[in-house]
């Protein structure tokens, strides 16, 4: 997918938007990006950085099964073009969410499916044999929020103190 290899950025445009946001009070979330399946060819993300002057760092990118895209990353910018970035996303169908400070799971909701395993970057989600049950350390997790889409049941959820979905 063109969004989930992307190329580095390069001196020219990385200059450039040093810049563009000199003097100007930057602005830095992170955000769990989740893309329809008709978008997840486009490079939506690489507008982002030329058409909004917006710097990002993809911390990890990854295809569900059901051929959802999730993205999580870091983006930066002035204020006024995060906005504007952000509404760009939205407007083709992008669910932004900011990270939260913290997530829990709804041991009631969850199935043991072990979906959510398959994402976990830090190995706080995993699979304990032979009773296959799904083991979350919570000491291991680093918000990311890639299990709250790929978790079919929703049992995965980030705080409602630092998560919010930007409009
Ligand atoms: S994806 Fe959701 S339901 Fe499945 S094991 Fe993980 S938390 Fe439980
Ligand atoms: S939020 Fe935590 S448990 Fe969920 S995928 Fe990220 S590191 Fe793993």
């Amino acid at each position: 997918m063109e969004y989930f290899a992307l190329p580095s950025k390069s001196d020219f445009l990385r200059d450039h938007q040093a810049e563009l946001t000199k003097g100007v009070k930057m602005y830095s979330r992170m955000l769990i990006l989740r893309f329809p399946k008709a978008e997840v060819g486009k490079p939506i993300v690489c507008f982002l950085a030329s058409e909004y002057n917006l710097t990002f760092n993809i911390l990890k990118a990854t295809i569900l099964p059901r051929k959802e895209g999730v993205m999580v990353m870091e983006l930066s910018g002035a204020r006024k073009d995060f906005s504007k970035g952000v509404r760009y996303m939205k407007e083709h169908g992008v669910h932004v969410q900011a990270v939260g400070q913290d997530i829990k799971r709804i041991r009631t909701k969850c199935t043991h499916c072990g979906a959510c395993t398959a994402v976990c970057p830090t190995g706080a989600l995993s699979v304990k044999r032979p009773e296959m049950n799904v083991l979350f350390n919570h000491k291991r997790c680093s918000v990311c929020g890639l299990c709250v889409p790929a978790c079919p049941p929703r049992a995965m959820e980030i705080s409602d103190a630092g998560s919010v979905v930007l409009r």
